[in-house]
């Protein structure tokens, strides 16, 4: 890895990479106990390591030019916290992580909502992971990735994006149950159905977004608990009607509602069904802006123009506050569905948005 010699002077011992990921439906379900199914992203992290004998870490990152040193005395902040987050849950964990030094960078974009944490925590805790031989199942990698990023990084995110990171199949969906943590690959090909995903990176600035996300766990715990339920999984239409605080059930019809939209678009999947998802996805979409309240101008122009312009459904994905759009689109109808989301953003006066085509890649590996 050409990075890791400029930087140490010799070749690393390995090298790993673990995709970003987009969440083709499921949204804030993963926190209340509900299903989701993301896909990885072919954009990854890609980090070189070599071990070294005492207990401490170095790693630099292309994308902000910094070369961190910590050992286990310290608390690390900013992006370096990520990585120093992994090496303390390992230890917590009781493995003996070795000392080590890395080089990292990334096509994953950073903060635009296609989980470029997930990727970097699941890279380096892979990496870790193979250079100390720790005896650490695949099944049980994303929990500890999530610690991480909750406990020492300070993020209150779900399990899902580190379990898309490590677990996920190229040409699948990966329908995971939060609760169970159970997986199942469904096969996404959306070319051979004459089709493709196209995500639209609004670049709109995120507003808020992690005092909201929080807002919205605190909102869906009360719901559950005013329902006596352990998690808003548990719960029906018919009781989230009885809500008394309407913020509440709004919260909660959203959670029900988008956990059936899963199971929906799964059964069409495993049908070969694929267009058929199209309308599931927009109405996730309609729930996230109306009862979930968590879209802004940016990505709902995205939609809208999307969804004129020809395509069978179309989404914002991840937390929210803006981030990315999931637009299902004939594989000839790319170029003017793009075209259709530019214009509307130039005639809102948006910054010009971001599309690629999204294609299910792999999980977390050694190179
Ligand atoms: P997302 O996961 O949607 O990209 P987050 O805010 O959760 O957005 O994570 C982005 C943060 O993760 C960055 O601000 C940075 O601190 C860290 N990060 C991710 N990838 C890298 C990288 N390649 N180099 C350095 N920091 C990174
Ligand atoms: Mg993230």
């Amino acid at each position: 890895m050409k990075q890791f010699v400029a930087v140490y002077g010799a070749e690393p011992e390995g090298v790993w990479a673990a995709p970003g990921r987009v969440n083709l439906i499921g949204e804030h379900t993963d926190y209340n106990d509900g299903f989701v199914l993301p896909f990885a992203l072919p954009q990854r992290t890609v980090v070189g390591a070599s071990r070294v004998d005492t207990p401490e870490w170095t790693v630099w990152s292309e994308q902000t030019g910094e070369r961190i040193t910590f050992d286990l005395s310290e608390h690390v902040a900013g992006w370096a916290a990520y990585v120093a987050g992994v090496v303390w849950v390992l230890r917590e964990a009781g493995f003996d992580v070795p000392g080590a030094r890395m080089a990292l960078t990334s096509d994953v974009p950073l903060g635009a909502g296609l989980s470029s944490s997930a990727a970097l925590e699941s890279s380096v805790l892979t990496a870790l992971a193979d250079l100390g031989g720790l005896d650490l199942p695949v099944d049980e990698r994303p929990a500890l990735a999530q610690r991480a990023e909750n406990d020492y990084a300070g993020m209150p995110c779900g399990i899902m994006d580190q379990s898309a990171s490590i677990r996920c199949r190229a040409g699948h969906a990966l329908f995971l149950d939060c609760r169970t943590l159970e997986v199942e690959h469904i096969p996404f090909d959306v070319a051979a159905a004459g089709l493709a995903v196209l995500v639209i990176d609004t670049k709109a600035p995120h507003r808020h977004v992690t005092g909201e996300y929080a807002a919205r766990r605190t909102t869906c715990e009360e719901a559950a608990h005013a329902l006596g339920i352990p998690a808003l999984r548990d719960a029906t239409l018919a009781m989230v009607a009885d809500l008394a605080d309407p913020v509440q059930q709004r919260r909660a019809r959203h959670v029900v509602t988008e956990d059936q939209r899963v199971l929906d678009t799964v059964a069409l999947l495993r049908d070969g069904r694929v267009r058929e998802i199209g309308p599931l996805m927009t109405a996730s979409h309609a729930s996230m802006r109306d009862d979930f309240e968590i879209t802004v101008p940016e990505v709902d122009t995205a939609v809208e123009a999307a969804l004129s312009a020809g395509a069978y459904g179309a989404r914002m994905t991840g937390g929210g506050f803006g981030g990315c759009v999931l637009a299902l689109v004939d594989a000839d109808a790319t170029n003017k569905v793009t075209s259709a989301v530019t214009d509307a953003f130039a005639a809102c006066g948006y910054t010009p948005p971001e599309p690629f085509v999204a294609i299910p890649g792999p999980g977390a590996t050694r190179l």
